[in-house]
């Protein structure tokens, strides 16, 4: 088969290594630059490629096209292709037909890098071989391609990556909540970005299971028009007592738990729900539980300094994950927040941060609309342009007792090169603060 890649990402590249070693006739191309490294593998591995350029001739030659999740099905290369009627697929479809291990596929708009490594370490400590991919490290293809096989992955799964499946089938998928987020691709149509996500159980067969969250208008309202054929099993809040969480008739106690906030013991009970499924012992699902190591840039404490506890929560991009970050705060926070606004509707924070907010940097370019939202309600406001600026600050102003809080509900990209380098910065400058003190 002739198979085109378009976008030479993570995904791209492990679509191409997985083709290649199928046999497939692979042409990769690029718009802009490829890193140095996937092009080496690429020339290692004797595929073909371009960069800087999309010539339409040689790709629209494929039988098969695969999309990077990064490329919008409104540019005109993915129109003029789906209109010759070339069928234009993810790098998880593609991946998908060639394997026949069991599949956990995680979606959701917050938590899902969270509870897809939680359900592969729970998983790993019952002693089942189990490979992650999709979103977190490794792309699925990439993995299928290497020489390890594994007969489970936990598999990170974005609505982009839903959009371009065709007959993808998780034998088990989650849903864990659906809240506004990357409406510009789906024409600001919030329905557009629900369907996507229940795509996730969309060839599931009644012998599958679907874990959903109960509590989600969004998820709830779809389920009463829509009828699912996989096996259901809510997940609710009901389930967390004070003695610990209720799965299943087990009890797991998360006084040892590393994660933080209710929203990650939502997400621990649909990774102890799957683990369960899968048959793990209930002793080595609290031994997992135990031992999970906290996820870098989510409510990642980083410090204590002068009892002032640093948190970084770099990835909440959103104005969701803010909101959790903060109910899960119990002491007084100083928030650094801001960078570049996805269209954010801040209404939904104005309550807990007039209750538990002391301090607001504002690390971005353009503050104008948090300071507009916030002044007066969220005390003292100030503006920083670097995140060791926005410690430096916050150490001012927080006192012993509080809690310095990185949770910026929106993009890097103004600043930074992204949330992983925005959140490293914060935690270098509140490390050499350590040093100064
Ligand atoms: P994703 O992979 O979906 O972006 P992450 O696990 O990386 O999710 O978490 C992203 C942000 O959302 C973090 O700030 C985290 O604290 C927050 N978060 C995690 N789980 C949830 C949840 N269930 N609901 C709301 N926010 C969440």
């Amino acid at each position: 088969m002739k198979l085109t890649i378009l976008g030479a990402g993570e995904s791209g590249i492990g679509a191409a290594l997985l083709a290649k070693k199928h046999g497939h006739d692979v042409f990769v191309s690029d718009r802009g630059a490829i890193k140095e490294t996937y092009k080496r593998e690429l020339e290692d591995n004797g595929i073909a490629y371009e960069e800087q350029q999309h010539s339409w001739d040689r790709i629209a030659r494929a039988d098969e096209v695969v999309k990077s999740p990064g490329i919008p099905d409104r540019v005109p290369i993915i129109k003029e292709l789906v209109s010759k009627g070339i069928p234009v697929i993810s790098e998880i479809e593609f991946a998908g037909r060639y394997t026949t291990a069991k599949l956990i596929g995680i979606t959701g708009s917050n938590g899902k890098t969270t509870t897809t490594r939680l359900a592969h370490h729970l998983l790993t400590t019952a002693g089942f071989e189990v490979g992650m991919a999709g979103n977190v490290g490794k792309s699925f293809a990439r993995s299928l391609s290497e020489e390890q096989h594994f007969s489970c992955y936990v598999l990170e799964l974005s609505s982009f990556q839903l959009d371009g499946i065709r007959a993808f089938r998780p034998d088990i998928a989650m849903l864990l909540n659906i809240t506004p987020d990357h409406l510009d691709r789906y024409e600001y149509q919030m329905q557009n970005y629900i369907n996507s996500k229940f795509r996730i159980a969309m060839n599931q067969l009644p012998e599958d299971v679907f874990l959903y969250n109960a509590e989600d208008e969004n998820i709830g309202a779809y389920m009463q028009t829509h009828s699912l054929k996989p096996r259901l099993h809510p997940i609710s809040s009901q389930m967390i007592e004070e003695n610990g969480l209720q799965v299943g008739g087990s009890t797991f106690d998360m006084g040892e738990c590393s994660l933080r906030g209710r929203h990650n013991l939502r997400n621990a009970l649909f990774a102890i729900g799957a683990a369960k499924l899968w048959g793990a012992e209930d002793e080595a699902l609290q031994r997992g539980l135990n031992t999970f190591a906290s996820v870098e840039h989510r409510m990642e404490r980083v410090a204590v300094i002068d009892e002032v506890e640093y948190i970084n929560d770099s990835k909440a991009t959103n104005v969701d994950a803010v909101y959790y970050a903060l109910e899960a705060m119990d002491k007084p926070v100083v928030w650094i927040a801001g960078g570049q606004d996805k269209g954010n509707d801040y209404g939904p924070l104005l309550e807990v941060v007039k209750s538990k907010v002391r301090a607001l940097i504002c690390l971005g370019v353009d503050n104008q609309k948090l300071l507009d939202t916030f002044t007066g309600i969220a005390g003292i406001i100030a503006e920083a342009r670097s995140a060791e600026a926005a410690v430096t600050q916050a150490a001012g102003l927080a006192r012993p007792g509080d809690a310095v809080l990185l949770s910026p509900a929106c993009a890097s990209f103004d600043l930074f090169k992204n949330y992983e380098d925005r959140g490293k910065q914060f935690k270098e400058a509140v490390w050499s603060q350590m040093k100064t003190n």
